[in-house]
């Protein structure tokens, strides 16, 4: 992720990393007490190289802090200026960028009073692949709405990843698949989930789910297609119906499924408008045209 050469921000500065501290005395590191983001950087097909939607990521992390307490002084554009001089500084076009929100010393279980923000960039390819991949249902759920605010991306809550995900892992799958307290499809360790059946896409509401950033663009591709998309909620056993299903994030970007619980999906992938809408997602990050009839002909 790094190296003896490599710059990052620290409330303000541009610094090495290797030489940047961070205190072992904090909320930030001994709770989860911490907020970060996960943002693309792509070159584009005019060449330049573009943060994609910086605005509607750095909304979700001032939300994300204030959900949980966290004092949050910074504007957009002054962190969106930040990511653009690290990707500079660091000769990178085509990266992953995370800024982190953790806090000052402090051992208490009292709201912080002080924040600082850093922010980071590393060349990382497709985290899922660019294979189909194979899911399995976790037996792990998503934590429950009642008991954390789940809509803010906190550090802490990313031990239900770990957990789910190394048990997909280690029982020969690619990826988990997490339900929510009632039963229903939720999401992906770090993906939203979204399947078709019948000429339709559908993925479960807000609620149990992190609302990502690639979710709402993906809204935003069917309505541009016109490919009726629905919002409701659904069980494994529905989902074993689909003809396709795909995961979708920033660092994921879109990712066909192959099977979920050894269940083969119905359709080739490659026929599906599951793949159109991941065509139609590349174009969009790189700012290129698409027409939807391109796809189906390729
Ligand atoms: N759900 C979870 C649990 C995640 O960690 C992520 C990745 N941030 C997503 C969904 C997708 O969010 P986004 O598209 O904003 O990256």
């Amino acid at each position: 992720y790094y190296n003896e050469n490599t710059i990052l921000y620290f409330n303000g500065e541009y610094v090495k990393a290797s030489e940047a501290k961070m205190d072992l005395y904090g909320q930030s590191l001994h709770y989860g007490y911490a907020v970060f983001e996960g943002i693309r950087a792509y070159k584009t097909a005019s060449g330049e190289v573009k943060i994609f939607k910086g605005e509607e990521h750095f909304d979700r992390f001032r939300r994300s802090c204030e959900l949980i307490h966290i004092p949050y002084k910074w504007t957009n554009q002054e962190l969106i200026d930040a990511c653009y001089k690290v990707l500079e500084l660091n000769g990178l076009q085509e990266a992953y960028v995370r800024p982190l929100v953790f806090c000052p010393p402090n051992m208490t279980l009292k709201a912080a009073q002080e924040a600082y923000v850093m922010i980071c960039a590393w060349e990382w390819p497709a985290y899922l692949g660019d294979k189909l991949i194979r899911v399995m249902t976790s037996s792990y759920q998503r934590p429950n709405p009642k008991a954390f605010k789940i809509e803010s991306k906190s550090a802490g809550l990313y031990i239900n990843s770990i957990l789910s995900s190394e048990e997909a892992r280690a029982k020969g799958f690619d990826e988990a698949l997490l339900l929510d307290a009632a039963g229903y499809v939720a999401e992906g360790s770090s993906a939203n989930v979204f399947f078709e059946k019948e000429g339709k896409i559908y993925t479960p509401p807000p609620g149990a789910i992190l609302p990502g950033i690639t979710r709402a663009t993906v809204i935003e591709i069917c309505a541009e297609l016109g490919i009726p998309l629905e919002e409701k909620l659904f069980t494994v056993d529905e989902l074993k119906t689909a003809e396709a299903a795909f995961y979708c994030g920033t660092a994921a970007e879109i990712i066909g499924w192959e099977s979920i619980d050894g269940h083969k999906l119905s359709k080739p992938f490659a026929d599906s408008l599951c793949r159109v809408i991941q065509q139609a997602y590349k174009a969009k990050v790189i700012e290129k045209a698409f027409k939807r009839e391109e796809a189906q002909v390729a």
